[in-house]
């Protein structure tokens, strides 16, 4: 069960029990998982003897997506990251194959179990209570995406409705009928939603919402979608974030103030992306503690991030990440030499309430992007081209080419929300 107790543990205490789990599932890894057996012994680290302590930790090696996507494909199904026999697994899930050939993975009962924990941390801190209903409009398919909060909401008492298999008015009236007090979905489809309300002349503001949990994009944690989220609902958006391969590990407190790392159930790690040396602020490495049939050890999630300095105002004790996720490395795009992350364009685009929806599209020149935002106006107008512009000058420091398309003309998104497209 979620233990509050443990989000205020002090640091040492916190450490000591990360790295008796972390020991203990190393032990049965070194015994058992030929995928960690072979990496670690190619890095001198095959028995758990060699695991002594950090510094040993430190010296493991890091891992990628293409390491797993590459030991499925050479051992279908499932790969070699498997700790027990088949037998003992009960759910497959894969990700969203948003960028390129999906990754299976498998949970055992306990790892299902230890989700649905790590959820409660997400829901928690949202201020999600036992009397609250959680609806969850998600395709409940073989992505996992929201499967997990829903088993996190049963398991923190709260009632859990599914929204899966219907269309948005569907869901919106299922959500008035039932009282639904908390939403969990993507930023991309709690606006989508709230907009198809609109068209209809039903105020999703008048429903009972008071809390929205949004992950899959970075969109909760962007000042601008999260103000305009909690415009359209009535109610407080909380950013949170997670990874098929990795579990639900990152969650904002009431005080809003960066998402903290749920260090109970994770070993947290930034490292500059080009040395993998430590750093304040860069690439985001995590280690799981709870999903021992296939965990994940020293995995670089492709996210930036910047740790936080100082304790947050709720008294948690985890680290937190300022800003939440900054953006995808692998995302970032190079206008005119400037760095620039396509979510902070949507952090511009999303402060002018008259662009409902919008598309960055991005061209290849030489070493250099060129990018055109294609945006949504509703009543048109040349005014609002304008505005956008001048607001991307003096955000970002570079001009963009800014073009107006008709209403309703770009895709709308339930899942992971693909608004960058590349020529
Ligand atoms: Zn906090």
């Amino acid at each position: 069960m979620y233990d509050p107790a443990l989000e205020t543990l002090p640091r040492e205490r916190l450490r000591e029990r990360q790295w008796g789990r972390f020991a203990a599932m190393a032990a049965e890894l070194c015994a058992t998982n030929p995928f960690w057996k072979a990496a670690w012994r190619a890095a001198g680290a095959g028995a758990a003897a060699d695991l002594r302590g950090w510094d040993d930790f430190a010296r493991l090696p890091l891992t990628t997506k293409q390491m797993f996507v590459a030991d499925q494909t050479a051992h279908p199904s499932f790969g070699t990251n498997l700790t027990y026999p088949l037998e003992r697994y009960v759910r497959v899930h894969q990700t969203s194959g948003t960028t390129g050939t999906p990754l299976r993975w498998l949970d055992t009962q306990e790892s299902w179990d230890w989700w649905a924990r790590c959820w409660g941390f997400v829901l928690a801190g949202a201020g999600v209570r036992p009397d609250d209903r959680v609806y969850v409009p998600f395709s409940f398919g073989l992505f996992i995406g929201f499967w997990t909060g829903f088993e996190g909401a049963r398991a923190l008492g709260a009632l859990a409705i599914p929204g899966g298999g219907v269309d948005s008015l569907t869901r919106l009236a299922t959500m008035d009928a039932l009282g639904a007090t908390v939403l969990v979905c993507t930023p991309s489809y709690a606006l989508h939603l709230a907009e198809t309300g609109r068209a209809r002349g039903l105020d999703p503001a008048k429903l009972p919402v008071r809390v929205t949990v949004h992950a899959g994009e970075p969109g909760a944690g962007i000042p601008a979608v999260r103000a305009r989220i909690e415009e359209c609902w009535g109610a407080r958006a909380f950013d949170h974030a997670g990874m098929t391969e990795m579990g639900a590990y990152g969650y904002e407190c009431e005080a809003q103030a960066g998402l903290h790392v749920n260090e109970t159930e994770f070993i947290a790690e930034v490292i500059d992306p080009a040395t993998g040396r430590p750093a304040p602020e860069g690439e985001l490495v995590l280690t799981n503690l709870g999903r021992l049939g296939s965990p994940v050890i020293r995995y670089r999630t492709g996210d930036r991030v910047r740790l936080a300095e100082g304790p947050c105002a709720c008294g948690r004790t985890f680290a937190r990440l300022e800003g939440g996720i900054l953006g995808r490395l692998d995302d970032m795009l190079i206008v005119r030499g400037v760095n620039v992350f396509p979510s902070a364009i949507e952090g511009i685009v999303r402060r002018f309430s008259a662009i409902d929806e919008f598309r960055i599209e991005v061209r290849r020149e030489g070493q250099l992007d060129e990018v055109r935002v294609l945006v949504e106006v509703a009543g048109g107008g040349d005014g609002a081209l304008r505005d956008v512009r001048e607001a991307f000058r003096a955000g970002l420091g570079i001009r963009l080419e800014v073009a107006a398309v008709p209403p309703g003309s770009l895709p709308r998104f339930e899942l992971k929300a693909r608004r960058v497209v590349r020529a």
